[in-house]
């Protein structure tokens, strides 16, 4: 038979063009000088099996769902066989982590298979996430569990289909291997199930790869990789040259801008905002003790190891990520040698942000443009009424696109078409309902000043504020199912999740507001960086 993953078209341009580390295979876990990668294959495993694979990726390839339900297709992508043309390896990069120079960290359990040009000309590079040791490993095993890598494929497709700039999931298989973890890092470490994702991203670059190589004040080895990165991912620059690399550099800024943008937009946070989990290409990248902010918090952090300083709750992710982008400049500096532009980049970051933002949220509340003279002060006053009853994001947004503004309603009529969005609604004191009320007129005074349509604006603000989000209580649920051997929920969701603005009235539940036995919940509500 001819297996269609044969005839991939790898052209492995990152290997072809970059430099490599001179020792080669399973070598100790060791410092990687003077290169980009080192040549790494991924560690067999004994009884690979899939639990699920996403469509739209897998046609990123032609490859139909009898060639993604083939044995031969979980053997590929657990990383038993190589196909022709795959040449994996391990990357090379620092970063930062909480703020504070880390050294190498590298691809310490993802194994890169290759990049492949699809049909369309497109180049996709192809990464196991869980595969097993390579130098970078440092202390760890190269292992993924079950659970995180559950939340990395769900969540991957999530939220590319929210229209989030991500890294994609091609399929979550799990291995037969056993993998002990100490999830709360209490001293009770467990056997968990072993998994490999397969990532898929056009580049698995970050701002930490190029940090690695200034750090060693490897300035040529710096320019090659930026000068690769342009040709390869920002070809419409044009040629390698100090003032390519400063509009580089102004594009980086701007597409991260416009990641952070749409992840205040869905409630998103990452959580992990390290530098070495920053992409060069603005996507989400490195699902780890991500969350969904259930009720609007500002303050909120799911990563247990943040919760002390909270420097990646959610409120913070826009500061955090310009403070990434100075990380990017200082690293690149002597590209360039002058401060001016890198500065213009920093100042482009946040001009786009700050933009970026009050679009987005006249977006939400269905607003035909943003107006400063009257939005800003609402939308700030909004956050402030989000917080005073524990308020969930995503059915406020959908609750507010259906408020009439074409008739009459009493303040209580008002009141009941929101009460789904309240956590506490017992908390609702009289004061805090009139400032809800006083807001919500506010609110319907501003889109009768528009002149739109119900019906219109109902339209545009679903097509932004999303039914569905990959609630972190039901990621939980979904791998609680999924460690026992049943897959389905897992199926499942990603089926859901697939039309994330859609009304699916089958589906009601997973749009209803965290369930309180999940209020406290590991994995619900707070998650630790095992995985
Ligand atoms: P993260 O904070 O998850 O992005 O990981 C930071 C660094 O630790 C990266 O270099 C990872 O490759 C590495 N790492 C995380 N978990 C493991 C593991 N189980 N085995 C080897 N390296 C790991
Ligand atoms: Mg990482």
């Amino acid at each position: 038979m001819q297996f269609k993953l044969d005839q991939l078209n790898f052209d492995n341009r990152f290997i072809q063009e970059l430099s490599g580390d001179k020792i080669t295979g399973h070598t100790p876990r060791r410092q990687v000088e003077d290169a980009c990668y080192s040549l790494v294959t991924p560690t067999p495993v004994s009884h690979p099996q899939l639990v699920a694979y996403a469509k739209e990726v897998a046609e990123l390839f032609d490859l139909s769902a009898e060639d993604c339900l083939h044995d031969y297709f979980t053997q590929v992508f657990s990383g038993n066989q190589q196909v022709k043309g795959m040449e994996s390896y391990a990357m090379c990069y620092g970063g930062h982590q909480f703020g504070h120079w880390a050294g190498q960290l590298g691809d310490g359990r993802a194994i890169n298979l290759g990049e492949v040009v699809n049909q369309k000309g497109q180049r996709w590079a192809l990464q196991l996430k869980g595969a097993g040791l390579t130098p970078y490993s440092r202390t760890a095993d190269g292992l993924a569990v079950l659970r995180s890598s559950v939340r990395e494929f769900l969540c991957s497709e999530a939220m590319f289909h929210l229209g989030v700039p991500t890294t994609r999931a091609l399929s979550l298989i799990t291995t037969g291997e056993q993998v002990i973890r100490d999830m709360f890092y209490d001293g009770n470490p467990r056997a968990e199930l072993g998994a490999v994702v397969c990532r898929v991203a056009p580049s698995f670059v970050r701002f930490g790869s190029f940090e690695i190589h200034s750090a060693r004040q490897d300035i040529e080895l710096l320019r090659q990789l930026v000068d690769y990165t342009i040709r390869t991912d920002f070809p419409h620059l044009g040629e390698p040259s100090t003032e390519v690399y400063q509009t580089w550099f102004h594009e980086v800024c701007a597409k991260t801008a416009e990641m952070i943008v749409h992840w205040q937009r869905v409630g998103f946070v990452h959580g992990v905002m390290n530098t070495d989990n920053m992409s060069i290409l603005g996507l989400t990248i490195d699902y780890g003790p991500y969350g969904w902010v259930d009720n609007y918090d500002p303050d909120w952090t799911p990563n247990t190891t943040d919760r002390e300083y909270r420097r990646y709750r959610f409120g913070h992710q826009p500061q955090i990520a310009a403070w990434n982008l100075t990380q990017l400049a200082n690293a690149i500096y002597p590209l360039i040698e002058q401060v001016e532009p890198l500065q213009e980049g920093l100042n482009i970051y946040s001009q786009a942000f700050i933009v970026g933002y009050q679009e987005m949220m006249a977006e939400k509340l269905g607003l035909q443009v943003y107006d400063a003279q009257t939005d800003k002060a609402l939308i700030d006053d909004l956050v402030k009424v989000l917080v005073l009853v524990e308020t969930d994001m995503t059915i406020f947004y959908r609750l507010l696109a259906d408020i009439s503004t074409e008739t009459e309603l009493s303040d209580a009529d008002l009141l009941i078409q929101l009460s789904a969005a309240y956590y506490q609604p017992e908390q609702l004191t009289e004061l805090i309902k009139a400032d809800i009320i006083a807001w919500l007129r506010r609110y319907i005074a501003r889109v009768q000043q528009d002149k739109s349509d119900d019906m219109y604006r109902k339209q545009a603000m679903n097509a932004v504020n999303p039914k569905y989000v990959l609630r972190n209580y039901l990621a939980q649920l979904a791998i609680d199912k999924a460690e026992q051997g049943d897959h389905s929920m897992v199926q499942e969701l990603l089926e859901v999740l697939r039309h994330p603005y859609d009304e699916q009235p089958e589906h009601q539940a997973w749009a209803e507001k965290r369930p309180d036995w999940a209020r406290t919940k590991a994995g619900c509500s707070m998650l630790s960086c095992s995985s």
